[in-house]
């Protein structure tokens, strides 16, 4: 029989799956995701800060699997727009008069243009990740957090990641991470930088 995964990745965003799998797996830490798992909720992110969703991801989903468990909720934190998208960044451009055409990533890239168009100036910004680890009981053990901070570009550059990617410019190489090698993001990203923190979590606690 087919040996079950370490952890559940509380996610659906297969953007993120596909970089938490490339940064867990060279530690022996095998994943899947929440698809093709029935029990599996939908869960409500109500709460006010990365880390409160992180927690109310990989908690219920723990519950509900009687699964480890590992969430993250992350997002765009933009100074000159007092933090937003922030904890919405996912929903940014959701009812939006007029933000139909495209996909989600594109509407939400737009409004970002649209929004610092008006701020002259600072283009500053930074991803965040916040992690937590939930075993089978739903009980958090160890919770994680990373940044990477950067500068919001003038238009789309660059095809790679996903979400602001090509519109994030990271300062040491003058280039987005839409331009950049998954293999740089996956050095120096807000997700990395997390996961780098959570790794001995898992080793010690779940793969023992
Ligand atoms: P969450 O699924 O509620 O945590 O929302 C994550 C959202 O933040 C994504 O849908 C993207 O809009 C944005 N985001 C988070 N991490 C990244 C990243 O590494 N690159 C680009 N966008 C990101």
């Amino acid at each position: 029989m087919k040996q079950a995964s370490h952890v559940v990745l509380g996610t659906t965003n297969s953007g993120k799956l596909l970089e938490l799998i490339e940064l867990l797996e060279p530690f022996g830490i095998t994943c899947c995701s929440l698809a093709g798992l029935p029990e599996a909720l939908n869960v409500a992110e109500t709460g006010l800060s990365f880390a409160d969703n992180a927690a109310l991801k990989a908690t219920q989903q723990a519950h509900a699997l009687g699964r480890w468990v590992l969430a993250e909720d992350s997002g765009l934190v933009v100074s000159a727009l007092d933090g937003a998208p922030g904890i919405y960044s996912a929903r940014f451009s959701e009812n939006i008069a007029g933000a139909s055409k495209g996909t989600a990533d594109e509407r939400n890239n737009a409004l970002l243009l649209e929004r610092l168009a008006t701020c002259a100036g600072d283009r500053s910004a930074y991803y965040a990740c916040h992690a937590a680890l939930a075993d089978p009981t739903g009980t958090i053990v160890a919770t994680s957090q990373g940044i990477c901070c950067g500068v919001i570009a003038e238009a789309a550059q660059g095809t790679g990641g996903f979400g602001y990617d090509p519109l994030f410019i990271v300062p040491e190489y003058h280039r987005t991470f839409g331009n950049l090698s998954p293999v740089v993001k996956s050095l120096i990203s807000h997700r990395a930088r997390a996961m780098r923190e959570m790794i001995p979590f898992i080793v010690h606690r779940v793969l023992r």
